[in-house]
């Protein structure tokens, strides 16, 4: 029978079965080489291990499928991933950003990418007048979104922004890490290419570092991007690409747990005494709240922020009494994490002092409250 659902596509991964051994959990392929065939010939398609290890494929199709994509490639890490996106582009093209992203991108953006020839020019993403604005006729040929945005969560329009950008004739990426499939499929509202951080919830236990991208169909950027990982060699191992497959089976019960418990978690703190302001895209109040509502179903993910009140030291005592929730930065596992973010990210952050980020596992709910709760009472003492 055909699977329809995603659900059932995540949980079976595709329902590949190997004809050879019977097995219903693929194998985890080795060998960097292949056999060529005596007239000289590749006949299936496999000559080395960079661009072509078969263990890449089921960790692609599954992601490919749930995605509703074109084409899915696995990378290194999530950063392999999105540095792909921009690689892809020629000196001197015009790019918009958000103010509000991941860290790191963001960084690189502003130094390797720069150096490089592009032009970064980061906006508010929440303002759609600020980003036609930012718009240059010929020479902008990329948006990137990230939605729900590191570390306020901000949410971005991705239809709004795709009519934006495909009107000038520019491509759409999309950061999807924290919304996952399951919330969010950024291709069903027009975007080009979507990105994951598959370090995160893809794989979800905090125990593989892997990217990925997806295209919504063929074009000249995404070829350039394949050949980009076919001559750099930015790929998983074969032991990351099987690890991702079998997490990507729990994908849609961990995330919807997690949605379920943040929702509660900001629920419960929104109005604490000891808390200055909770940000989170489930929340009513929640600026973005609306649009999050019509493109995240089920759920509004497993990442939120809490400002605490009495500012950064206050907050940095939280985070250290804190005993449930482990004290790292990442996301996306089944365990949770809380982090004070500002003093990750350094200058230039958008992330207040006051400010921890933590991303929902799928323990006890109230556990996780309870831990907090204590952790906010003793660092007020
Ligand atoms: N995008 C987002 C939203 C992330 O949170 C991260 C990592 O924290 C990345 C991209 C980069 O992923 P990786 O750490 O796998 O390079």
């Amino acid at each position: 029978m055909k699977m329809q659902k995603p659900e059932s596509i995540a949980a079976q991964a595709l329902g590949w079965i190997d004809e050879s051994t019977r097995e219903i959990v693929g194998q985890i392929h080795t060998s960097t080489t292949y056999i060529r065939d005596e007239d000289n010939q590749y006949r299936n398609g496999r000559v080395y291990a960079r661009d072509h290890n078969p263990t890449f494929e089921q960790a692609e199709a599954v992601l490919n499928a749930l995605e509703g994509g074109y084409e899915t490639r696995l990378f290194a890490s999530g950063m392999a991933a999105a540095t792909a996106v921009f690689q892809a582009l020629n000196p001197g093209d015009h790019v918009i950003a958000p103010k509000v992203m991941y860290w790191s991108l963001r960084n690189w953006l502003k130094t390797f990418a720069t150096r490089w020839g592009l032009h970064i020019e980061f906006v508010d993403a929440t303002d759609l007048d600020a980003v036609r604005a930012a718009i240059q006729p010929g020479k902008t040929k990329l948006i990137w979104i990230e939605t729900p945005a590191n570390p306020l969560w901000h949410i971005t329009d991705i239809a709004a922004m795709c009519e934006i950008a495909h009107a000038a004739g520019a491509l759409v990426a999309v950061d999807s890490t924290c919304a996952t499939p399951v919330l969010t499929r950024p291709i069903e509202h027009g975007a080009d290419i979507v990105m994951h951080a598959a370090t995160k919830y893809l794989n979800g236990h905090s125990d593989v570092v892997a990217g990925t991208l997806t295209a919504a169909r063929d074009f000249e950027t995404w070829q350039r991007i394949r050949s980009i990982r076919a001559q750099i060699g930015g790929v998983a191992g074969p032991f990351e690409a099987w690890l991702l497959t079998r997490g990507m089976r729990t994908l849609f019960p961990r995330v919807r747990t997690a949605c379920a418990g943040a929702q509660r978690i900001a629920e419960h703190f929104s109005q604490h005494p000891l808390v200055e302001e909770v940000l989170y895209p489930g929340l009513p109040e929640f600026v973005g709240h609306q649009i999050a509502a019509k493109q995240m179903h089920g759920g509004f993910g497993g990442m939120m922020s809490i400002r605490v009140k009495h500012g950064e030291a206050a907050a940095i005592a939280v985070a250290a009494n804190t005993q449930l929730w482990k004290r790292a930065t990442s996301l996306g596992g089944v365990e949770s994490l809380i982090e004070h973010r500002s003093s990750v990210e350094g200058e230039g952050t958008p992330a207040p002092k006051d400010l921890l980020r933590m991303s929902v596992g799928i323990e006890a709910t109230q556990d996780l409250i309870d831990d907090f709760e204590q952790a906010l009472t003793a660092a007020s003492r």
